[in-house]
């Protein structure tokens, strides 16, 4: 049999079996080609559309501070950066940014930052009853990073109800060449774990194209989400920040970010995949690129324009400078152009009908994988 044929093959069995094993993962990612890829968007999209149609879910994008705590060896607002402008926005900032995003129509907000001490769990709190008690129709997703259990089940018992934590990767040892040694994978995977156990809309992903990656890393992370089956994944390309210590190392590409977005529809049928500010800030086609490989999800950016600028993760990140109406007219006009429309209201997960029993399941403090992470009872 020809190499091609069974790379069309794998594709195939992804869309049957909803998994492969680490070696034809390693196999399809290695052996991808621009037909093959063609291939895989042509199923992906039909099996978006299966769940949600032409429908993009829109998320007002609220970046609450670039302080952070940690010193993730990639991130333009880690601890060490001594030239980043820091800020965090008080809370009626935040509701300030909620009140013009409601008046756009927009039904879910996003409150992204760094592990900001200022940010205790009665703060969190407060702002979120506040969000709901003011919006009760509104879905409230935190991206917050790593916390106890008990402060996760806080913010949920205020009406949280999602939050996003990228794994970043699975693999232990590309973890360590991409951290420091205070942060671990197991603190991560463990956070992950809980978020989903106390009922969170979950969300993780990882970059693509990060120094030291390999095919072998990607299988990896693709087995991992497999397993913790988040009802988001965020991925987007490795892109430097010139203030870290991994300023000179190449910038991901669209085209692997893309067929990982596509395999991604395949294995998470229903997942919220969004075309991340990171793939159109590498290639300005990117976010339409994304949802033309399965994604159905982007992030407007409802944070005060002067701040914008200083929440930079990496390099020029895409940041129009529009004001947020201006920038839904422009998404609605860049979605309406690939045959898509943009909506506003929370958009929530649809899980898989047969996934009912799945959902739940006990996770997993006895599975197999959990424990070679030694994320329980270790
Ligand atoms: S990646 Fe997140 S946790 Fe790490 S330094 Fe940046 S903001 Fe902090």
């Amino acid at each position: 049999m020809k190499r091609q044929d069974t790379l069309y093959q794998l594709v195939d069995k992804l869309e049957t079996e909803q998994k492969l094993n680490k070696k034809e993962w390693i196999q399809l990612i290695d052996g991808r080609t621009s037909q093959l890829a063609d291939y895989l968007f042509e199923k992906a999209v039909r099996i978006r559309k299966q769940y949600y149609d032409n429908k993009i879910y829109i998320r007002g994008l609220i970046e609450v501070s670039n302080i952070c705590r940690n010193d993730c060896y990639y991130c333009g607002i880690r601890r060490s950066n001594r030239n980043a402008n820091r800020y965090h926005l008080t809370r009626g900032e935040i509701l300030a940014c909620c009140r013009e995003g409601y008046e756009l129509g927009f039904r879910s907000f996003v409150l992204q930052g760094g592990e900001d001490p200022y940010f205790s769990d009665s703060i969190v709190v407060q702002i979120v009853s506040a969000i709901k008690g003011m919006y009760p129709d509104c879905a409230v997703t935190l991206s917050l990073g790593e916390k106890s259990r008990e402060s996760y089940q806080a913010y949920f018992n205020a009406g949280a109800d999602r939050y996003l934590l990228r794994h970043e990767t699975a693999d232990p040892a590309h973890y360590r060449k991409l951290h420091p040694s205070e942060l671990s994978l197991k603190n991560r995977m463990r956070c992950l774990w809980d978020l989903k156990e106390i009922g969170y809309q979950t969300g993780s992903g990882f970059m693509v194209g990060s120094p030291g990656q390999t095919s072998a890393c990607l299988a990896e992370d693709m087995i991992f989400l497999k397993e913790l089956e988040p009802q988001m994944v965020g991925i987007g390309p490795f892109i430097p920040h010139h203030d870290t210590p991994l300023a000179k190392e190449a910038v991901g590409t669209a085209e692997l970010t893309v067929f990982m977005l596509g395999l991604l529809r395949l294995m998470l049928p229903s997942v919220l995949l969004p075309a991340t500010t990171a793939l159109g800030t590498i290639d300005e086609m990117g976010r339409e690129k994304g949802i033309l490989a399965g994604a159905n999800v982007v992030m407007p950016n409802l944070s005060p324009q002067d701040v914008r600028k200083k929440y930079e993760l990496y390099d020029n990140k895409l940041c129009t400078g529009s004001e947020a109406a201006e920038y839904k007219r422009q998404l609605q006009e860049q979605m309406e152009a690939i045959g898509y429309t943009i909506v506003t209201d929370r958009g929530d997960y649809v899980p898989l009908p047969s996934r009912e029993d799945k959902s739940r399941k006990k996770y997993p403090k006895y599975n197999k994988r959990s424990k070679e992470y030694g994320v329980i009872g270790t």
